[in-house]
Order: structure tokens, then C-alpha cells, then sequence
């Protein structure tokens, strides 16, 4: 079975997924989007309002600004795939509760597994804590990190970047280091 196929195969079960009780609020479960053999994967947290009315990931404020951020470092949102560590929308987007990013860690591990990317770029702190589980975001943003054979770089999620000046700032430095180190 081709990658494409694998990933189609995945993301329908991910709709269906029930194993915490997030499905029950959410409109519709957002697996993620891109190339089944992108090189790039972005990972942020969860899905917001927007994500949870028509599927898809970072379509919101966020996303608006996220796609800016991909102009800056030269990457086409059409080259990678961006998903996020929990899948359905949080009621009030609250912060995900421990048991669902448990639960959700097979659907993006699954993801990762089979595109095999070579960079996989962190958004933010919750997926930071999950994805890389060490140290401390603030400490490791905007570098690469080289995990058991992965290259990880962590920066901030764009709603921070939205919600704090200096935090977009920082988020373009980032992004501008970025497009150095991808050609995409
Ligand atoms: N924020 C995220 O972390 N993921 C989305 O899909 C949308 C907003």
C-alpha cells in the first residue's frame, strides 16, 4: 500500500475515533492536511472553532498567520503536512486535559510514521510537552534539535504570536531561520 494510501486509511479512522470524549462536542475531527511524502510536518495543538466547522487544519486567525509565517520562510503550505497533537476541538478551546493527549498520541505518531519527514517543526507549547516532553519550550525554540534520528525545531504557536506582539516578532525571526535551513 503507497504512503497516500496509508495516510487516507488513518486519517478516516481518526474521524471515527471515540477513545476520549472530546468526538461528543466537535463537529467534525480535524486529522491534518498535506503530502503523504512531505518532507516538512508542522504540529500545533488542537483544533478551534473554525478547524472543528469544516475539518481542516489552522483555517482560523491562527492559520491566517500561520500561512503568513510560511510565505517568510518560503515553504508552500501545499509541500507539507500540518496536523496537531489532539484532533477534535476542545469545548471553549480550552486546554487539552491529559487523558486526550494520551489518547490522540497514537493518531500523530501513526501520521509521522508513515510520511517520515525529515524536519518536524513544533508550534507552540503543547505540542512541545508532548512531542519532545523535555526542558522547557522558552529554552529550545527557534533551533534545531536532533532527537533519535529526527530533527525537531520547536518555536511558539501562532496565537500566542497573535495575541503578543513580541511573541510574533519572535515567530518571524524563527520562520526567517527556517527558510535558511528548508529548501522547499
Ligand atoms: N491551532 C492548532 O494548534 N491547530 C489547528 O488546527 C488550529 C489552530
Amino acid at each position: 500500500m503507497n504512503k497516500k494510501v496509508k495516510l487516507e486509511n488513518l486519517n478516516r479512522k481518526i474521524r471515527q475515533c471515540k477513545k476520549c470524549s472530546l468526538w461528543k462536542t466537535a463537529k467534525n475531527a480535524v486529522p491534518g492536511e498535506g503530502l503523504a511524502n512531505a518532507k516538512i510536518i508542522f504540529i500545533g495543538e488542537a483544533p478551534g472553532r473554525q478547524e472543528d466547522l469544516i475539518g481542516r487544519p489552522f483555517v482560523g486567525r491562527a492559520g491566517k498567520l500561520l500561512n503568513q509565517l510560511l510565505n517568510t520562510a518560503n515553504i508552500k503550505r501545499e509541500n507539507v503536512f500540518i496536523n496537531s497533537v489532539i484532533k477534535c476541538r476542545p469545548p471553549k478551546n480550552r486546554k487539552p486535559k491529559s487523558n486526550e493527549l494520551k489518547n490522540c498520541r497514537m493518531w500523530w505518531q501513526k501520521q509521522i510514521e508513515i510520511i517520515n519527514p525529515k524536519k518536524i517543526i513544533i508550534l507552540g507549547k503543547t505540542a512541545f510537552d508532548e512531542v519532545i516532553g523535555l526542558e522547557e519550550l522558552k529554552d529550545c525554540r527557534g533551533r534545531w534539535l536532533k532527537i533519535k534520528n529526527s530533527l525537531y525545531f520547536p518555536t511558539y504557536h501562532p496565537a500566542a504570536g497573535l495575541r503578543f506582539p513580541k511573541i510574533k516578532k519572535i515567530l518571524e525571526k524563527d520562520f526567517k531561520k527556517l527558510k535558511k535551513s528548508t529548501t522547499l
